[in-house]
């Protein structure tokens, strides 16, 4: 089975280190010239929990120069590159090509049925957490888990066995029923703590320490929650929202700056299409006010043209 990471970043690299090492065949894709040189030449270098375990030396290409098909897609970039990257590797899918899609955000679905068909799409959601020390280094801490589910379900065959092969290499994965109402859980959350953390400037037990939190939360958690269940998801604010308190204490994750923070501060352009933009866009769909969505995914982007993040 020819698997394929398409973006070998922060997650892509973890993943793909942990088939790759279990002995499947894994071949990276990504558009970051120095990264692919540097685990071309050298290896992926991997730091997991402080330990070094070695250079591993997985095969990576930049788009242009990959050819072949492959059996699986496990899709790695940040949300606005996904359809840049699956234009530039559709020549690389076959009939049955299976497409593993974790990133954060929603409307993923939408993006992938324009190359596969449903029943190849396998979505999901991630508490894996990952990073990279620089081109070429992988930099990881902890485990997680992943649910993944079949967008259209006929023929599960193939994805439950894919499923056990990856737990195998220590995926964590569970196919579950409620993928998509954990979506939508995560991206209440991310819709939350990514966008007030970079707006206020603080890391999430800052945000928590504010006494009246809860305000801005439910001012966010409202709308997507109203925007969530005109899309036919059982979306429970009150399981977000406990989410939310739960990740204030420093000794959870209260000393962490979100992504959103992260990718802002490093002038790169961030994923608030996917997250407040996106309930903004279903909303006027469904002809639900999202005037708190509406005004953050503006307030975002005006931060990233005035730091003219790329
Ligand atoms: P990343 O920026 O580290 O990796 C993305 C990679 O994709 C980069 O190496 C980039 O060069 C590559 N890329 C960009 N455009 C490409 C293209 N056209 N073709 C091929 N490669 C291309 O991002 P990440 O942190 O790995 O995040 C990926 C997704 O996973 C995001 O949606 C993120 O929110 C989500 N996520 C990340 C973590 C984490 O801990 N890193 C945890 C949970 C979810």
């Amino acid at each position: 089975m020819k698997i394929l990471f398409a973006g070998a970043g922060a997650l892509g690299s973890r993943f793909g280190y942990m088939l790759f090492k279990n002995n499947e065949d894994v071949t990276f894709v990504d558009t970051w010239g120095e990264h692919v040189e540097k685990i071309r030449n050298k290896g992926l270098k991997v730091i997991i929990d402080e330990v070094d375990l070695g250079n591993f030396y997985i095969p990576i290409y930049k788009p242009e120069q990959i050819s072949g098909k492959y059996d699986v897609i496990f899709v790695a970039t940040k949300s606005m590159q996904l359809r840049p990257m699956l234009e530039s590797v559709k020549h690389l899918f076959h009939e049955d090509t299976k497409i593993i899609c974790i990133l954060n955000g929603l409307g993923h679905v939408e993006t992938l049925k324009d190359y596969v068909k449903e029943e190849n799409i396998l979505i999901g959601v991630t508490v894996w957490t990952s990073g990279l020390g620089g081109p070429g280094i992988l930099e990881a801490h902890g485990t997680g888990k992943i649910e993944l589910k079949q967008v259209k379900e006929i023929n599960l065959d193939r994805t439950l066995s894919l499923v056990e092969r990856f737990n195998d290499a220590g995926l964590n994965i569970r196919y579950s029923e409620n993928a998509f109402q954990s979506i939508w859980h995560k991206a209440g959350l991310n819709c939350v703590l990514n966008t007030y953390c970079t707006l206020i400037d603080c890391n999430i037990n800052q945000y928590g320490s504010f006494e009246k939190n809860l305000e801005l939360t439910r001012a966010v958690l409202n709308e997507v929650t109203a925007v969530g269940r005109a899309e036919g998801i059982d979306v429970k604010q009150e399981i977000i929202e406990n989410n939310i308190k739960n990740c204030f204490p420093l000794e959870t994750a209260g000393a962490h700056y979100p992504s959103l923070y992260q990718d802002m501060k490093n002038g790169r352009l961030t994923e608030i299409d996917y997250l407040n933009g996106e309930v903004s866009r279903l909303g006027k769909i469904h002809n639900i006010p999202t005037p708190v969505c509406d005004v953050i995914t503006l307030m975002i982007h005006s931060k990233e043209f005035i730091n003219n993040n790329k």
